[in-house]
């Protein structure tokens, strides 16, 4: 198969053939369909990923067919169209059948601990509790976000954020994750503010429902602009950035017993930041709450909304490309990108 490889951090990956994955006895093989181009591949382009090992095979987030089934695979047949969460659960152990496969001791991260689907095609371990079928209905390309931004971006807002109808959500950061946020936020009825440094995406945040935009590169004090902007702040807010910035610009764009979701993953001088305690968390009586994806048992309720009609994910995706091109995608997420998300949907040359 064809598959895009990483030979050194911060180079073009190289299009080689290489032999195809063998298929576990109870998992299944996927010829990819489709595949998102997620900040967090950059972060493994980069080297700042702590599980990658060169050589390597980026792209965690797919949609596709299923080409190979193991023996112990019940669920799935060839044929079948499916995705599957970028962590996958061992399938038995406690906090798998609990669930919560993002917390299994045991778990494959698709793109990082091994190789992922900037490739013809991927295998799949414990099919039959981590891949995930999908409607007829939904494109490749639109479902391909699903495997990481879309669906983090719902845990953020459900589980772990529990976003009510009627209350104000800031989304710092208007990239893949962030501008899914907001598809899904109106479709659950929040009042959407959304917060970043790029015109263009700033535009497009207002196309999917965020009716207020705070543009960062013309103000001083955003969490102030944030909270008279809202009545007194925001009941939820997301840093779906993930750098020192973005992480206090949410804390203070909260209203008193406001929720801070961390969504994006803080790398390099990011992972450690300064928290006014005194002033925001105990004062204003924050809460913090940390979130990595989310597990295949929670992606019923989101797909449901998507059959429904209520939630349409085509709107998200900006740019279909080939895989020799992902090289340069990566590369121009050293600055800034265009607004949306980037998917690879061509793997034959
Ligand atoms: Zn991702
Ligand atoms: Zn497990």
């Amino acid at each position: 198969m064809r598959a895009a490889i990483l030979e050194r951090f911060r180079q073009k990956p190289m299009i080689q053939v290489v032999p195809d994955p063998l298929c576990p006895p109870d998992g299944a093989v996927v010829e990819i369909g489709a595949c998102g181009v997620c900040r967090s591949d950059h972060h493994a382009w980069s080297g700042a990923d702590p599980d990658v090992r060169l050589p390597h095979v980026m792209g965690h987030e797919f949609a596709g067919t299923v080409a190979a089934v193991g023996a112990e695979c019940q669920r799935f047949q060839v044929g079948q169209r499916v995705t599957a969460p970028f962590i996958l659960g061992c399938g038995t152990c406690g906090e798998c059948r609990r669930g919560e496969p993002t917390i299994c001791d045991r778990q494959i991260v698709i793109g990082f601990t091994v190789w992922g689907a900037f490739a013809e095609r991927l295998a799949i371990s414990a099919a039959d509790f981590n891949l995930v079928a999908l409607p007829d209905s939904l494109p490749f390309a639109a479902a391909a976000a699903m495997g990481c931004r879309v669906t983090t971006a719902w845990r953020a807002l459900t589980d772990r954020g529990r976003l009510q109808a009627g209350e104000w959500l800031a989304v710092h950061g208007c990239g893949g994750v962030g501008l899914s946020a907001i598809l899904l936020g109106k479709a659950l009825g929040a009042r959407i503010i959304a917060i970043d440094v790029a015109t263009d995406a700033l535009a497009q945040a207002h196309a999917l429902g965020a009716e207020a935009t705070v543009d960062t590169t013309e103000i001083d004090d955003v969490g102030e602009a944030i909270r008279a902007a809202t009545d007194g702040g925001v009941h939820l807010s997301i840093d779906a950035l993930g750098i020192a910035q973005t992480f206090q610009n949410s804390l203070r764009s909260l209203r008193k017993l406001g929720r801070h979701v961390q969504i994006g993953m803080p790398v390099g001088s990011h992972a450690m930041v300064s928290l006014p305690l005194l002033e925001l968390i105990y004062a204003r009586q924050l809460s913090i709450v940390g979130l990595r994806g989310l597990g295949a048992p929670g992606f019923g309720a989101l797909l449901g909304l998507v059959k429904a009609g209520r939630i349409d994910l085509t709107h998200l995706v900006t740019r279909r490309i080939g895989l020799e091109a992902v090289g340069d995608t990566l590369q121009r997420m050293d600055g800034r990108q265009p607004a949306g998300i980037t998917v690879v949907d061509r793997f034959v040359a």
